[in-house]
């Protein structure tokens, strides 16, 4: 096999909004991990979500990724053997990977409420109970087509409506309540070794629940989407923020599922203001496309995030491939990343 086949590590992002320095940071990462190993990168558009992800955004994310100085082998400006590379496009195949669980007795309609969730997460935190996904019901929401990020609350599913008789079944449908299709989760303890992390390991029933693979207006999950793709593409890597740690073992017990090997897995920390919270895109000076077109220097931005990244002993301007040699995720620190209000004047 061709070395350059081996590793094919990929960038994932939402088009959901534009591209600011926490996404830069991980596209930055993801790539120089493929590339110091001779790897492959793919670049996946997560756009499942037909209420949140614009299409110009994409655009944006394209040109945004190019200026940094990064390039990718496979995705949707370039193609390549395992297209599309836009998941709005790969709906068949997630189809398909449903009616296999759902032949296998694997599935189960859910019509509970978000009312109804919400009392049971209320009443869950009373009694503290761990993380899990939340359910729809028919309207747009973002914590099941798109990826839960860090502070989203994701309340373990009591499994209701797994205990329905068929009366109540037929009853609740009767009403009129579109069903959301829910994974049966087993006892299985999911074990894995991040990359940054080190040994990582989820009681799946208890931390996470019977999870959500397709919402009840159609639109499938992403902890679905994603393990489709991933496989389907071939994928051996993935690089991508800490907030996505909770949804590793539900891919992983998917990826077992389906008998497919699952990638490995490197959680990189996030980036946050000096206040401790997620760079939002709000703040113009994390935004690429303003930082774009207000002048500044990509090999400065790349610059500052391998210092943050420990990859550079001071701030100075870099380009990717400058990084490549020698690359590994050992000087990253375990814990979030503080960006300064003046980190630009800091590179200079
Ligand atoms: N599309 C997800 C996001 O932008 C990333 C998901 C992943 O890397 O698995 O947050």
């Amino acid at each position: 096999m061709n070395p350059s086949c081996q590793i094919r590590g990929r960038f994932a992002p939402s088009p959901s909004g534009r591209m600011h320095l926490g996404n830069a940071w991980t596209a930055l990462l993801a790539w120089l991990s493929a590339r110091s190993r001779g790897g492959a990168m793919i670049l996946r558009m997560e756009d499942l979500d037909p209420d949140r992800c614009k299409p110009h955004f994409a655009r944006h994310i394209l040109e945004d990724l190019s200026w940094l100085g990064l390039d990718w082998d496979e995705g949707p400006d370039v193609g390549g053997p395992h297209g599309p590379y836009t998941q709005d496009e790969r709906r068949d195949l997630y189809q398909r990977c449903l009616d296999e669980l759902a032949a296998r007795g694997m599935v189960y309609p859910c019509t509970c409420t978000r009312a109804e969730l919400r009392a049971a997460q209320a009443s869950q935190a009373d009694a503290g109970a761990g993380s899990g996904d939340v359910a729809d019901d028919g309207a747009p929401h973002s914590g099941v087509t798109q990826a839960p990020h860090a502070g989203e609350a994701e309340p373990v599913y009591a499994g209701t409506c797994l205990r329905l008789t068929p009366e109540e079944r037929s009853a609740r449908q009767g009403r009129g309540r579109g069903a959301a299709l829910r994974l049966v989760v087993p006892r299985v303890r999911i074990s894995f070794t991040d990359r940054v992390l080190g040994p990582q390991s989820q009681e799946l029933a208890e931390e996470c629940g019977d999870f959500v693979l397709r919402r009840s207006d159609g639109v499938h999950a992403y902890q679905l989407a994603v393990v489709a793709d991933d496989a389907n593409q071939q994928i051996t890597e993935v690089v991508r923020g800490a907030d996505l740690l909770s949804s590793t073992a539900r891919q992983i017990h998917l990826f077992h599922t389906f008998g497919w090997r699952a990638p490995d897995y490197a959680h990189v920390p996030l980036l946050v203001d000096p206040d401790g919270r997620r760079l939002s895109k709000r703040r113009g000076d994390v935004d690429l496309g303003q930082l774009r077109d207000a002048g500044a220097s990509p090999q400065a931005i790349v610059g500052y995030l391998a210092w943050k990244a420990g990859l550079l002993d001071a701030p100075r301007r870099a380009a990717p491939q400058d990084l490549v040699d020698g690359f590994s995720f050992a000087p990253l620190p375990a814990g979030p990343l503080v960006v300064e209000h003046n980190w630009m004047e800091v590179v200079g």
